[in-house]
């Protein structure tokens, strides 16, 4: 092994004591984002021959299904528009013309940031960050995918009313100011034990 692999092995085996620091109350805030802007979200099942032309656009085949950002196995489909941006829903929907096959790396480091500029990042997770070697390629796949079918967006205030909209993202602020809460008294709670932790160890 070369000293650049285990460099990289050891960045990669201690990666994961990084973890449980991130597991706090607050870092679920954007999946409770998520979570309420996708309970509103329709979502169209596409039919066989809708993923045949979706996958033939982004030039792959059944067989040759991969990750349309860096060419890993496929674990999901990932919405090239995001659903969410600046916690408020785009009114992109979830329907084949805004879905492409992804890999769980790519989906968790795309998150809702627009597809071009994080494919082009040099941080994080980013396909060219990962040194990915056809993102140009790539990225013309996805562009050619982006004008292959119009998408559907909804807007919601118009469909719902302006006052029923404005009802439930007062439940949304009302539980993420609960997390807070949670947080701040979770985290008096820790810093004790860290303490006692300390005087027994
Ligand atoms: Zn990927």
């Amino acid at each position: 092994m070369t000293a650049g692999m285990s460099d990289e092995r050891r960045r990669q085996v201690m990666a994961v004591f990084r973890m449980p620091l991130s597991q706090t109350i607050l870092s679920r805030t954007s999946s409770m984002t998520n979570a309420f802007v996708s309970s509103l979200i329709p979502t169209v099942r596409p039919t066989a021959e809708d993923v045949e032309e979706a996958l033939s656009v982004l030039g792959m085949t059944w067989e040759s299904t991969s990750c349309s950002y860096c060419g890993k196995p496929t674990t999901e489909w990932d919405h090239l528009r995001p659903l969410v941006i600046d916690r408020r829903p785009t009114g992109y929907i979830s329907e084949i013309a805004n879905l492409v096959p992804a890999c769980g790396k790519c989906n968790q480091s795309k998150g809702n940031k627009p597809w071009r500029t994080w494919m082009l990042s040099t941080s994080g997770h980013a396909p060219t960050a990962r040194g990915v070697s056809d993102v140009a390629q790539r990225m013309d796949r996805l562009t050619a995918f982006e004008a292959w079918r119009q998408p559907t967006k909804i807007d919601l205030a118009a469909i719902i009313g302006a006052d029923a909209l404005k009802e439930y993202w007062a439940l949304y602020d009302a539980l993420i100011d609960e997390m807070r809460h949670a947080q701040l008294v979770a985290d008096q709670i820790r810093a004790r034990i860290d303490a006692s932790v300390r005087q027994t160890t």
